[in-house]
C-alpha cells in the first residue's frame, strides 16, 4: 500500500511535467490527492483536453517511466531552492528550509515535496489517464491509475468491454428474430392477399403476382403458404430484390404429376429479363437483369400453361 502511494505521487510529478509539456508552462497544480488506488491532480488551464493531448501526456510519462528516472531530493534553503527554478505550490506556506524532490539527470523536474516517493520512476510500471474535467473556471482536474491500479483498471476495462460486446450480440441476435418473425407475417399476410387473384387457365388454377421487394426466403414462405390454401395451383411469384428480378416457381403435385413443371416455367419466365435459373418440377427459383421487363416476364406464365 505504501508502494501504491509511493508510486502515485512520484507519477503526480511526473504528469505536472508533461502536462507542461503538452499544454504549455501556464499549468500550475492547484490541488492534488495522492490514493493507493488512484491519483488525482488538480490545475489551471482553460480548456478541456482533447484526446491527442491526453494521448501525449500518458506517452510522456509513460516514457519517463521507462527510462527509469532516478527520484531524489535535496534539502536547501526556500529561497535559494526557488531560484534554483524549483516550481512551489500555489498558496502553500513553506519553511525556511525545503525539500526538493528531483527526477532525471539532467532534472526533468524539481518540486517542494515532503512526499514519500519511489527511488527511481521505472517503478511506477504503468501510468494512464482515467479522467479528465472542469472543476469550476479555468481549473481541470485529471485522474489516473498506475502500478497495481492501472493492472487492475485494464483488467476490469477489458472485462467490462467483453460484456457490452457479448450484451450487443444478444442484442442483435434478438433484433433479428424479431425482424425475421415480422417479415415471415408480412409475407402470411401479403400471400394471403393474394389468393383472390388466382385464375383458371384451361382448367388450372394460376396466380401470379408481383411482390414488393422480397428476400427469396420470404417468396418461398409465400408460395407455401398459397399453395396450401389454394390446394391444386400454379404459382409463380416475381420481385425486385438489390435491383434486380427474381423469380419463384411452384407447382402442386397433382399438377406436377400432369406434366407441369416449375422449372421450367421459372426459366421460360427469367429468360425475358435476361437471366435464367431452375430447380425441381414442384419448386424453382430464378434470377435476371433487367428489372424493367419483371412485369412482361409475368405475363409470360398464362401462355405458358
Ligand atoms: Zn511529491
Amino acid at each position: 500500500r505504501r508502494g501504491d502511494i509511493a508510486r502515485n505521487h512520484t507519477a503526480t510529478h511526473l504528469l505536472q511535467f508533461a502536462l507542461r509539456q503538452v499544454l504549455g508552462e501556464h499549468v500550475q497544480q492547484r490541488g492534488s490527492l495522492v490514493a493507493p488506488d488512484r491519483l488525482r491532480f488538480d490545475f489551471s488551464h482553460l480548456k478541456a483536453l482533447t484526446d491527442k493531448q491526453i494521448a501525449e501526456v500518458n506517452g510522456i510519462v509513460n516514457e519517463k517511466i521507462r527510462q527509469n528516472l532516478n527520484v531524489y531530493d535535496e534539502n536547501l534553503p526556500y529561497k535559494e531552492a526557488i531560484e534554483a527554478g524549483a516550481i512551489a505550490l500555489f498558496d502553500e506556506k513553506y519553511g525556511d528550509t525545503v525539500r526538493v524532490l528531483k527526477i532525471g539527470e539532467p532534472i526533468l523536474s524539481a518540486e517542494l515535496c515532503g512526499g514519500t516517493h519511489v527511488g527511481s520512476t521505472g517503478e511506477i510500471g504503468y501510468f494512464h489517464v482515467v479522467s479528465e474535467g472542469s472543476i469550476g473556471a479555468g481549473l481541470r482536474r485529471i485522474e489516473a491509475v498506475t502500478g497495481r491500479g492501472a493492472e487492475e483498471y485494464v483488467a476490469s476495462q477489458l472485462t467490462d468491454s467483453y460484456k457490452a460486446a457479448e450484451n450487443l450480440d444478444a442484442e442483435l441476435d434478438k433484433e433479428r428474430k424479431r425482424t425475421l418473425a415480422l417479415e415471415k407475417e408480412l409475407a402470411r399476410k401479403t400471400a394471403e392477399s393474394l389468393l383472390a387473384q388466382a385464375e383458371v387457365v384451361k382448367g388450372v388454377k394460376v396466380l401470379v403476382a408481383k411482390i414488393p421487394s422480397a428476400r427469396m426466403e420470404i417468396l418461398r414462405e409465400m408460395s407455401d403458404i398459397i399453395r396450401d390454401k389454394l390446394k391444386s395451383a400454379i404459382v409463380v411469384l416475381g420481385t425486385i430484390y438489390q435491383d434486380k428480378p427474381a423469380f419463384l416457381a411452384a407447382v402442386t403435385p397433382d399438377l406436377v404429376a400432369k406434366g407441369y413443371d416449375a422449372g421450367k416455367i421459372v426459366k421460360q419466365v427469367a429468360g425475358v429479363v435476361g437471366g435464367s435459373g431452375g430447380g425441381k418440377p414442384g419448386l424453382a427459383q430464378a434470377g435476371g437483369k433487367d428489372k424493367k421487363k419483371l412485369d412482361e416476364a409475368l405475363k409470360l406464365v398464362k401462355s405458358l400453361v
